[in-house]
């Protein structure tokens, strides 16, 4: 697996597997077939409700730990110093890890600032190799950067062909945050894995749209992370270091960027105070 440098100089892999709407009984099972398909970045969140079966999987594997890159995040409802670095203890027992690979902020929302100093200290001590954020627009995180002592090693946003994030991985890349993406299929909107520009180039290469889709974000330098349930897709996702993408292929897949969420838009009212009100425990 080939894997980027952070700026911190730790190693991640450029493709992992997540487990996002993977229902906690099935969440074993699925990331025992990924670990088998030969994933070692698995992703997961304490608001995905299944880090313990995240763990079990990885126990039961007999993979070498230091072999794994293993990512779970915070989420707004522990948002603060001493609420995350207690979030991150529970996370940690869930998972049945004495350290984690990268501890993410999940969302801009809360005591974002009191968070990350929690985790600055938590990377200092050891047990987060790396720390980083999610969902973090520039303003937010230029703003977090300049204001605190470590910079977020990566920033974990939406990017597919339909929203490319292009401007956004420029102004990470001048600042050293590693860009990796979620839902690379745009979880099958827009119709993407029937997509005609998309399936045409598969087809040049004897790949799937599923295969397509994940090159180019890897031959941007793109940290990827796909989700599937089906072992055989599994597979599929991860076979795509054989094959390049060509100029005119990346140039035709780059005029299909609306610029545009699919899922979310991180500035209206309403939906911020909805996902901050939202629970995740008592
Ligand atoms: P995604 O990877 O864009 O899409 C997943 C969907 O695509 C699933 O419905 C899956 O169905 C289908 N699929 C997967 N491989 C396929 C293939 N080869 N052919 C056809 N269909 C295929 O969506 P995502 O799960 O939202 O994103 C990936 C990961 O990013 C998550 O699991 C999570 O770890 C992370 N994420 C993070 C955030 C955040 O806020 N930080 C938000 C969303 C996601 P089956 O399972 O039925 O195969």
């Amino acid at each position: 697996m080939q894997t980027v440098t952070l700026n911190n100089g730790v190693r991640m892999p450029v493709l992992g597997f997540g487990v996002y709407q993977i229902p906690p009984g099935q969440t074993e099972q699925a990331v025992t077939h990924a670990l088998v398909a030969g994933y070692r970045l698995l992703d997961t969140a304490a608001a995905y409700g299944n880090e313990e079966a995240v763990g079990r999987a990885v126990k039961s594997s007999g993979i070498p730990r230091e072999e794994l890159f293993i990512t779970t995040k915070v989420w707004i409802q522990d948002a603060g110093e001493e609420n995350a670095r207690r979030a991150f203890d529970t996370s940690l027992r869930k998972l049945g890890l004495d350290y984690l690979d990268l501890y993410l902020i999940h969302q801009p929302y809360g005591d974002v600032y009191g968070s990350w100093r929690a985790m600055e200290g938590l990377n200092r001590e050891g047990r987060a190799k790396a720390i980083g954020v999610s969902n973090f627009y520039p303003d937010r995180l230029v703003d977090l950067i300049d204001h605190n002592e470590v910079t977020p090693a990566v920033n974990q946003i939406e990017t597919h062909p339909f929203f490319q994030r292009t401007a956004d991985q420029d102004l990470m890349r001048g600042r050293r945050v590693q860009i990796e993406s979620w839902g690379p299929f745009a979880e099958g909107r827009n119709n993407l894995f029937s997509h005609p520009v998309l399936g045409e180039i598969g087809a040049r290469h004897g790949k799937s749209v599923a295969q397509v889709v994940l090159r180019w974000l890897v031959q941007r330098q793109v940290v990827v992370l796909s989700k599937s349930v089906r072992a055989e897709r599994m597979a599929e996702n991860i076979d795509v270091f054989d094959f390049e993408l060509t100029d005119g292929q990346m140039a035709s897949i780059a005029a299909l960027d609306t610029g545009r969420s699919l899922f979310f838009d991180h500035w209206d009212p309403a939906a911020v105070s909805q996902l901050g009100n939202a629970r995740i425990h008592d």
